[in-house]
């Protein structure tokens, strides 16, 4: 399995769209690494986990062909992760796309219910995007990938979608934001899995959250149970991603920070092969 990283920010970008934070100011002026766009991943060339405002520029910076992406696997319908207005633009005369390339798009229902609006508002989009509910628990196959989605704790107005993905060489990853410690149904269902790869929020940095995001502390207390349940070993890889400004340290800081505690530090354009 082979998973791009193509955002790594939190909500507002790194530096901050409208921030004048010591640590924008730092980014700024550092670049590289440091610089942080709304988070989204791909995995396997051929399935994209989120299409925050950031995709076009993801497109430019990465040289991606988004025209066919076939499954498009939404974690919640945050803005960040979530930013309709450009998907409105996968349909004439703003894509030009053969007859029957349809994207699909999968989500929890609130995310289902924005798109149904969409589609009904400008119905020339059915013939490019089909939307599917995907209820927690139930795996589902999105081209040789299944994906199963799991509750996170995160915002309380809708089921937040944490997920696995699984290939079709056997690979298995915890792609875990946005969320805090994981509910109790979704240790339950993950106990005895076994992960190649885990991704999880690292929002705060070095600080504690754990009901929203998580930071450095909870991801080591994370890592702690996915060992103690079997689903994980000293063969896992173990990375972090999803970085707020407000956690405060700069890329090469976060990467000493979390060495000693074997998690590497995602930026955008970084790539991990399991
Ligand atoms: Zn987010
Ligand atoms: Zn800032
Ligand atoms: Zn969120």
């Amino acid at each position: 399995m082979r998973v791009k990283y193509l955002g790594t920010a939190a909500a507002e970008g790194w530096p901050g769209l409208f921030c004048a934070c010591q640590s924008c100011k730092e980014a700024r002026k550092r670049g590289g690494k440091n610089i942080r766009t709304r988070s989204s991943a791909l995995i396997n060339d051929g399935l994209m986990v989120d299409f925050p405002p950031d995709t076009y520029y993801h497109i430019i910076n990465f040289g991606l062909d988004l025209s066919q992406l076939k499954h498009l696997v939404i974690t919640h319908s945050h803005q960040d992760h979530f930013y309709t207005d450009d998907l409105e633009l996968r349909r004439s005369v703003f894509a030009h796309l053969e007859e029957g390339n349809i994207m699909n798009i999968y989500g929890n229902r609130a995310v289902v219910s924005i798109m149904n609006e969409i589609l009904q508002t400008i119905p020339a989009l059915n013939e490019y995007l089909s939307i599917h509910y995907v209820p927690p628990f139930e795996t589902f196959e999105a081209g040789d990938i299944k994906v199963t989605p799991l509750l996170a704790l995160h915002a309380r107005s809708e089921d937040c979608y944490i997920y696995i993905f699984e290939d079709g060489d056997g690979k298995r990853m915890l792609y875990g934001n946005d969320t805090g410690i994981f509910p109790e149904e979704t240790w339950e269902y993950i106990k005895g899995l076994y992960f190649n790869l885990v991704s999880l929020d690292c929002t705060v940095g070095p600080g504690k959250d754990g009901n929203n995001h998580m930071g450095l502390p909870d991801n080591i207390e994370v890592k702690k149970r996915l060992f103690e349940l079997g689903c994980a070993d000293e063969a896992t890889k173990f990375v972090i991603t999803h970085f707020s400004h407000n956690g405060g340290l700069l890329h090469d800081e976060l990467v000493e920070l979390a060495k000693p505690y074997g998690f590497e530090v995602a930026y955008d354009g970084f790539e991990v092969v399991v």
